[in-house]
């Protein structure tokens, strides 16, 4: 058995913090023969609601769980861990600007930046659900000047699985017959899913289906998911969030399946005409615990189009949230 990993969980009693621990706890996201100790970030008045999780964490006896931090001391939560799953976030509340909603993540993420940046490993894996995530997890970088830029990524892993469980439906296939889709961008209604280098089954995935259905069926329907689950359910996605997140720190850990690859935010480079300065959607091979994009992929105009649109966007969140970099 290896020696403990100690991975940091934010907004831990909310209702995917509920959906993630437990998997983490299981061995999902590390394997089978990694320990973790659990570091519980909440905020004071969650704390009892916090301490519930933790008496269910203990009481599932994980033969992998080698301890449990929770606190709401975010100095505290982030001392000296390989990994943070930032999911506590304020969401967009009625009538709220967007102006409002960015200075309120401000006031969380600055701060965890900068306490990752004092307290946690050199090489932490950073991960940011909580939404607008492509843009709070720049917000950390920008807060972190000691640490790697590239510790900081966003998950866009869900919009990714979303994308490979519509064309499997589409096409009568399972989705670990789909290989090499790709999320570019934001994490949001502007997110460009990419089938053009797609296979299924080892065939081409727009030799499979019409253009018609890619343009109007399947990127609105990707585009638009987590809005169709809040409206069925009542809810917004929870467990399918948490699943995406425990996928996306796996793939970071233990690398992609050859001849694959999945998608990532992660700080623009240049790659594919996106300038430094963003949190960016794109595809990437993992090995060895470092991500890399996929480089030399052909990009048609209809491609270049969703991608700058996507690009901007989060360039304008940017433009929102500078005022809180460290300087
Ligand atoms: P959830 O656990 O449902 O969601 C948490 C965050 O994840 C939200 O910002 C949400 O964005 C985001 N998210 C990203 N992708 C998805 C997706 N596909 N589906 C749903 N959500 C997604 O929220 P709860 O309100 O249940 O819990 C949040 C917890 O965080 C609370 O317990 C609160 O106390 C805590 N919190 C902790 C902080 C801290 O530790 N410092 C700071 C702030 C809050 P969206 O809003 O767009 O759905």
């Amino acid at each position: 058995m290896k020696a403990p990993v100690r991975v940091a969980v934010t907004g831990a009693a909310g209702q995917i913090g509920y959906a993630l621990l437990f998997r983490i706890a299981a061995g999902d996201m590390l394997g089978p023969d990694q320990p973790v100790i659990l570091h519980l970030l909440e905020i004071t008045p969650a704390l009892p609601a916090l301490q519930g999780v933790v008496m269910e964490l203990n009481d599932c006896a994980f033969p992998l769980l080698a301890g449990v931090v929770a606190t709401d001391d975010v100095n505290v939560a982030f001392k000296d861990v390989d990994y943070a799953l930032l999911v506590g976030a304020r969401p967009r509340g009625p009538g709220m600007e967007r102006k409002d909603l960015l200075e309120a993540n401000g006031a969380i993420f600055a701060p965890q930046g900068k306490a990752l940046n004092d307290h946690a490993k050199r090489d932490v894996r950073v991960l940011v659900v909580g939404n607008p995530a492509n843009t709070n997890s720049l917000i950390a970088q920008q807060n972190a000047p000691d640490l790697d830029p590239k510790c900081f990524t966003a998950m866009v892993r869900l919009d990714h699985n979303r994308a490979l469980s519509q064309l499997a439906e589409k096409t009568g296939k399972h989705t670990t017959d789909i290989k090499k889709v790709t999320i570019w961008g934001n994490h949001s209604s502007t997110q460009y899913p990419d089938l053009h280098h797609a296979v299924v089954g080892g065939k081409p995935a727009l030799s499979l289906v019409d253009q018609t259905w890619y343009e109007k069926d399947f990127i609105p329907t990707v585009q638009q998911r987590g809005a169709a689950i809040i409206k069925a359910r009542g809810a917004s996605s929870a467990a399918s969030a948490a699943s995406a997140a425990i996928d996306h720190m796996r793939t970071w850990a233990l690398g992609t399946a050859e001849g694959d690859w999945v998608s990532m935010g992660i700080p623009s480079d240049g790659s594919y005409g996106i300038q430094p300065g963003v949190i960016y959607g794109y595809p990437v091979t993992v090995k060895n615990g470092k991500y890399e994009i996929v480089q030399g992929l052909e990009i048609n105009d209809f491609s270049r189009a969703r991608m700058d649109a996507t690009d901007k966007e989060l360039r304008e969140e940017r433009a929102g949230v500078e005022h809180l970099f460290a300087k």
